[in-house]
């Protein structure tokens, strides 16, 4: 699924006139949960201050309510990848070719999107803020992988210019002691941005909404929520990130030597059983939301549990 149809499915079910965009807000005073007289405190981007019970920050990779929250917490670092994203239509139907290609130090990988397109990624080691130099992402995806195998070179040349999209790519190294503080709670990159080799940082922020709409909505107070919000996340993400940041190693090598290896245990891997591949998987893939969960432990759906 295109990451902007879930996202249109995600805001077509909140209330008429609950979702405002193109306001930047800004966290004054986290404020204290449990005490009435202590609300968060906002400002919005035309100087007007509002107050809240309950501040959900999702502010990206470089969150400054992060930075408000825990001052002297180590900003995300470069990971040393830069990464190109983009959708090309292809005018065969059908679904497309599925898979990943790794090279020394850098990876593409291709995934069927319906209504006959395709999405292409790539990822390479290169310092920090590099661009094309003729500003032409897609010239130098070419350059880049152009002379992979097939079916790379015929989708790079169908690829619109002005459709790559190139990021480079910080991490959270370390894991922030809590995802809230205050009436504050982090979710998404803001809390536990990672590198994409497991295509899970917006999973998991999917899996950290599921969450802290379950427990504030189940817990007595807002203390008690956040704080089961927190235990509930950080172990789950800080796994993720450094499962994610293994892959990030493995593709990182560039000695022949080492490609020779890495690429001899990975072809060894792809002939384990297909039940071994999953177990191995598993730890990832196998979350249940909380409502589901507390509704298997009591045999049943609760009303809160349907709410
Ligand atoms: C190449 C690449 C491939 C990826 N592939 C995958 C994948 O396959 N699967 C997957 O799950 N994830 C993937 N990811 C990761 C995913 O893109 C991120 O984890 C996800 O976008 C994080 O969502 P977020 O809402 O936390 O942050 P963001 O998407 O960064 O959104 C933050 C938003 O907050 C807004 N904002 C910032 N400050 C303020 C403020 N003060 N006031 C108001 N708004 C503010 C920003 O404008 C922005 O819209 C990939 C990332 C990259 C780079």
């Amino acid at each position: 699924m295109h990451r902007a149809d879930l996202v249109r499915l995600l805001a077509g079910q909140l209330p008429t006139g609950a979702l405002h965009t193109g306001s930047e807000a800004r966290v004054l005073d986290p404020g204290v949960p449990d005490d009435p007289t202590r609300p968060a405190v906002l400002a919005l981007a035309d100087g007007t201050r509002h107050t809240a019970e309950l501040v959900v920050a999702a502010d990206g990779i470089h969150s400054p309510a992060r930075g408000l929250l825990f001052p002297g917490h180590p900003a995300p670092r470069y990971s040393g990848f830069t990464t190109w994203r983009t959708v090309i239509p292809t005018r065969d139907a059908r679904p497309g070719p599925l898979g990943e290609v790794w090279g020394p130090g850098a990876l593409t990988g291709v995934l069927p999107l319906p209504g006959g397109r395709t999405y292409l990624y790539a990822a390479a080691l290169a310092p920090a803020g590099t661009r094309a130099a003729d500003g032409d992402e897609r010239a130098e995806l070419l350059r880049r992988f152009g002379g992979w195998c097939a079916p790379l070179p015929g989708l790079l040349a169908a690829a619109q210019p002005e459709l790559v999209l190139r990021n480079d790519v910080f991490e959270m190294v370390t894991p922030l002691p809590a995802f809230h503080h205050g009436r504050v709670a982090l979710l998404g990159d803001a809390a536990h941005a990672m590198t994409p080799f497991q295509g899970q940082g917006a999973c998991q922020a999917l899996e950290d909404a599921v969450t802290l709409a379950h427990t504030a909505w189940t817990a007595t107070g807002l203390g008690s929520a956040l704080d089961a919000y927190s235990t509930a996340r950080l172990p789950r993400t800080t796994g993720v990130v450094r499962r994610s940041a293994r892959v990030a190693r493995a593709v990182a090598v560039r000695s022949r030597v080492a490609v020779t290896l890495r690429d001899t245990a990975l072809a060894l891997a792809g002939r384990l059983p297909e039940s071994a591949v999953v177990r191995g998987a598993a730890p990832m893939f196998d979350w249940q939301p909380p409502h589901l969960l507390s509704a298997t432990r009591n045999g049943g759906v609760s009303d809160a549990a349907r709410g």
